[in-house]
């Protein structure tokens, strides 16, 4: 349900990703850490973010004029207009071509949302009950609380489609299938998989780009706290159900290694 909200949110917007020089863009982006002969494992960690700011953590910036986000070329996205973090792209965008050559369109929905766009999400589906934690706890099914997305990021994209009945169909089952066979290769892993004891439901179609995400989360458990995890409703059950523990962490234990 929370995605069709999140679908709603994008028919809202004005699909207007640019088309202009994607390929310079892409260039000029490329990370100097790693170059496409390098082998990316969920080891790999980029060396270059020495103090990412609680700010950033917390998607309380704005993509549009911070420094470490560029904007997705609009052949890459399904909806409207996109931004990554900028060593994201250049991988994320390798992957893709590997994909179309394979016959597989990995179109991106949704990539960096920042605390306000998350706390619209939130607020649309959170309502006030005797049992508020209970409420929080069914929304977090598949969203997370402000605050908490990996999306705020900027190393997380959700592909192709976030309805469960789309990985049912061949198309779904074949693009899936794919990511499972190649997407590490890029350094992209899904973190959201199934058989996990704690955290969202499963995601197939959230990827996340390990290299940067894995340096992401370890600032977050190190900076963030739960008087951080404030400013919607509902706000106050955070504590009480470890979302830092339970859902910030609760991604697939080998990643956590
Ligand atoms: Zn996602």
């Amino acid at each position: 349900m929370q995605y069709i909200l999140i679908n709603i949110l994008i028919l809202f917007s004005i699909c207007s990703c640019s088309e202009i020089s994607k390929k310079d863009e892409a260039q000029n982006n490329k990370n100097p850490n790693i170059s496409a002969s390098d082998t990316i494992t969920q080891d790999t960690v980029l060396p270059n973010y020495p103090d990412i700011s609680k700010e950033y953590l917390l998607g309380k910036i704005n993509p549009e004029n911070d420094s470490m986000f560029v904007e997705i070329p609009s052949k890459y996205c399904i909806m409207r207009k996109e931004y990554i973090h900028k060593d994201v792209l250049e991988p994320f965008i390798m992957m893709y071509e590997a994909a179309e050559k394979d016959g597989i369109r990995l179109g991106i929905v949704s990539a960096h949302r920042t605390f306000e766009t998350q706390k619209w999400l939130w607020n649309q589906r959170y309502y006030n009950s005797s049992n508020p934690a209970g409420v929080a706890k069914v929304v977090l099914n598949y969203l997370a609380m402000p605050g908490t997305s990996r999306h705020h990021w900027g190393t997380e994209v959700d592909l192709m489609s976030t309805k469960l009945n789309f990985y049912e169909t061949s198309q779904g089952e074949s693009s899936y299938q794919w990511l499972i066979d190649h997407a590490a290769e890029f350094g992209f892993y899904q973190v959201y998989n199934a058989g996990r004891l704690y955290g969202y439901n499963e995601e197939k179609w959230h990827w996340s780009y390990m290299p940067v995400a894995k340096e992401f989360l370890k600032q977050y458990g190190e900076k963030i706290t739960y008087e951080d995890i404030s400013g919607f409703n509902g706000c106050e059950t955070a504590k009480e159900l470890m979302i830092i523990e339970n859902y910030v962490f609760g991604i697939d234990t080998l990643l956590l290694k």
